[in-house]
């Protein structure tokens, strides 16, 4: 059986949101894919691809044909003086992290421990502590929901942004990523200006090798964030919002000085900082809370669907827009419907 029908995906998404995949396939090899993606093609369902659904917001159906590829495997190679490394889709992001670090390899520490699977990390070019997925990524390879034809497409073709890329978009649902290709750096370059990176480097009492960066960023993911296994959320509900150099100034006047980034359309500011000045910390709404510790975090606080949680959402986006003149932007992907 290629698929099966009235699939639950409450196990399958790390909000534990309850929904219903009309039919769910799991394909672990790349003819499987294009088997699966080819007869869903003829029969004319949609297809939505799952991950280790720790970046979406599941209403309760998924019509159509969910595809959650579980391709594994991980290859080096050297080429020159480039270190390449491949990983199917269906490893665990945080597994391909570990493995680099054990085979001596830097460049992915600062992005140790975020969940999901390596097919999704090019999709909103996963990023954290200063480091995005764009700055080691060569290449992918995906078939396409078209014709269920193979692909591989370069940095470029991606379109990678600030959480962005061009599957968002213009290829929303357009490719199953099979398998994705980093290029490592040969010599380490650590990345340690994010202030909590270095804070914790120096209560460590260690030098920053790719090894401690991760450790590091381990120690502050585990204190800041909420573990999925207990209580369910999927990250940062919102993106940092980029805003102008004038925006910016206006800000800190009102909430005093606060980390800005340089981003290539302005300066990016913590929309942490502005949800809990609108005093959201700690909140809730029904069956969905904002993180006690993490304002940018919605919680499932224990039966919350799809709708719970966008209502929460709405409600902090309308309350920081009339506030403070930011409108924020949902960062997990929204599927399916409640009809
Ligand atoms: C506690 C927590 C902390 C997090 N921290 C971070 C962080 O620091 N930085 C960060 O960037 N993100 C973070 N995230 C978000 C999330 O972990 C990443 O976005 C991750 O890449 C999602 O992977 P996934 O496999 O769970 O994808 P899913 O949630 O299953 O899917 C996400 C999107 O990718 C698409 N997709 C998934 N797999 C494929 C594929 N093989 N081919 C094509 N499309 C696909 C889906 O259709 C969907 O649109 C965090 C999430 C949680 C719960």
């Amino acid at each position: 059986m290629m698929w099966r029908a009235d699939v639950q995906l409450g196990a399958l998404n790390t909000l534990r949101l309850p929904s219903v995949a009309q039919f769910f396939a799991r394909p672990d090899s790349l003819t499987d894919v294009r088997e699966v993606v080819a007869a869903a093609v003829g029969k004319g369902l949609p297809i939505t691809i799952l991950g280790g659904g720790s970046n979406v917001v599941l209403h309760a159906r998924v019509p159509g044909c969910v595809v959650s590829p579980r391709i594994g495997g991980m290859q080096i190679r050297r080429i020159d003086d480039d270190v390449l490394i491949s990983a199917g889709a269906g490893v665990r992001w945080h597994d391909l992290v570990r493995y680099c670090l054990g085979q001596g390899l830097a460049g992915l520490e600062n992005l140790a421990l975020i969940p999901g699977l390596v097919g999704a990390a090019p999709i909103q070019n996963i990023g954290a502590y200063g480091v995005e997925l764009a700055e080691r990524f060569h290449s992918l390879t995906a078939v396409s929901c078209r014709d269920a034809a193979v692909v591989t497409m370069d940095a470029h073709e991606c379109g990678f942004g600030y959480r962005d890329s061009v599957f968002k978009h213009s290829l929303k649902d357009g490719y199953v990523i099979v398998s994705v290709t980093l290029r490592l750096p040969e010599t380490h370059d650590p990345r340690i200006e994010y202030p909590d990176v270095q804070r914790e480097l120096g209560a460590m009492g260690v030098r920053p090798s790719a090894v401690s960066i991760a450790e590091a960023v381990t120690r502050i993911r585990l204190r800041k964030l909420p573990d999925i296994r207990r209580v369910p959320n999927a990250g940062s509900f919102f993106k940092n919002p980029v805003v102008s150099v004038e925006a910016m100034e206006r800000l800190c006047g009102v909430l005093g000085s606060m980390p800005t980034y340089n981003d290539s359309n302005g300066i990016k500011i913590p929309a942490a900082r502005l949800i809990d000045a609108a005093g959201w910390k700690g909140k809730t709404l029904g069956a969905a809370g904002v993180w006690y510790r993490q304002p940018l975090v919605l919680i499932n606080r224990g039966d919350a669907c799809a709708t719970d949680i966008l209502r929460l959402a709405e409600t902090i986006r309308r309350d920081v827009s009339e506030r403070f003149g930011v409108d924020l932007e949902l960062e997990p992907a929204v599927v399916g419907t409640d009809e």
